[in-house]
């Protein structure tokens, strides 16, 4: 079996004993830190005998591994504990158990006290990891948390570098403060954003894709262009819509009915229809 994701060796930890299979709302990413096991290979040594999980593991050398399908809930965001953040209580109402809900990754610390700063090809890794799950099922910043969050007595994930993340994701998502992409658009809601020339709207998951693709220049507006329609329904596929921009269409498709890239979120870029 492959990994989800094209930057994680595939470890998947025996099914019979590991994850919930097709269980999991993707609400949240949980970071963690070992607090002693120095590899992924060691990672994967204490899962084993202890019977917990989490999806991804990084390492010092800036090796990714899966454990668990992202379908599926993990072992190691179990149980808030008194003191958590308050901003669980909606997902523990709804879906009871956070494993249910969450994505978590560890990153490899030797010291108990997760006190190793990442090193920078760990750094780099982790990041980008956070990024793709962040985008792949349109995961805000505010709902990236660290386990003691949900388990506040521990001391994971410790010195997680969190401002050096926030300051990477920004610079992956294009937002109206740019001067450019303003001269095109204004916002009409947080989600919407209208063009200033043809005055359709680009929205929701489809913004979100826009604000980020290709990761340079001016994302969706250097490599898609204006957007030529609004989203239009596809037919015999409820909830599946496709839209037209300048160099090429995008297509909501979060079950991916149309086509499945690899690797592609809720939206991916189509061929011509
Ligand atoms: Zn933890």
């Amino acid at each position: 079996m492959q990994a989800d994701y094209a930057g994680a060796e595939a470890h998947f930890l025996p099914a019979d004993r590991f994850g919930y299979p097709n269980n999991n709302g993707h609400v949240a990413i949980v970071i963690h830190k070992t607090g002693g096991d120095p590899t992924p290979e060691s990672v994967e040594q204490t899962f084993l005998v202890k019977g917990r999980s989490v999806h991804y593991a990084v390492g010092q050398d800036g090796r990714v591994w899966q454990f668990v399908l992202e379908s599926s809930g993990a072992g190691g965001n179990c149980c808030a504990e008194p003191g958590y953040d308050p901003f669980w209580d909606q997902y523990l109402h709804e879906f009871r158990d956070l494993n249910f809900c969450t994505i978590s990754i560890e990153h490899c610390d030797p010291t108990r006290d997760n006190s190793t700063p990442l090193t920078p090809a760990q750094k780099d890794a982790s990041f980008k990891l956070v990024a793709y799950l962040a985008k792949k099922y349109t995961i805000a910043p505010d709902h990236i948390k660290g386990h003691n969050s949900i388990d506040p007595p521990t001391l994971c994930p410790g010195n997680y570098p969190w401002d050096d993340l926030w300051v990477y994701l920004k610079g992956s998502i294009m937002d109206l403060t740019n001067p450019t992409l303003a001269q095109y658009f204004t916002a009409t809601s947080n989600d919407q954003w209208k063009c200033k020339s043809t005055g359709n709207v680009v929205q929701y998951a489809m913004l979100q894709f826009y604000r980020s693709y290709g990761k340079d220049a001016y994302c969706g507006l250097t490599y898609l262009g204006l957007p030529l329609s609004n989203e239009i329904p596809i037919g015999g596929h409820p909830g599946v819509v496709k839209q037209e921009f300048e160099r090429g269409w995008l297509c909501y498709d979060p079950t991916h009915v149309i086509d499945h890239p690899p690797g592609a979120g809720d939206v991916y870029v189509m061929h011509l229809p």
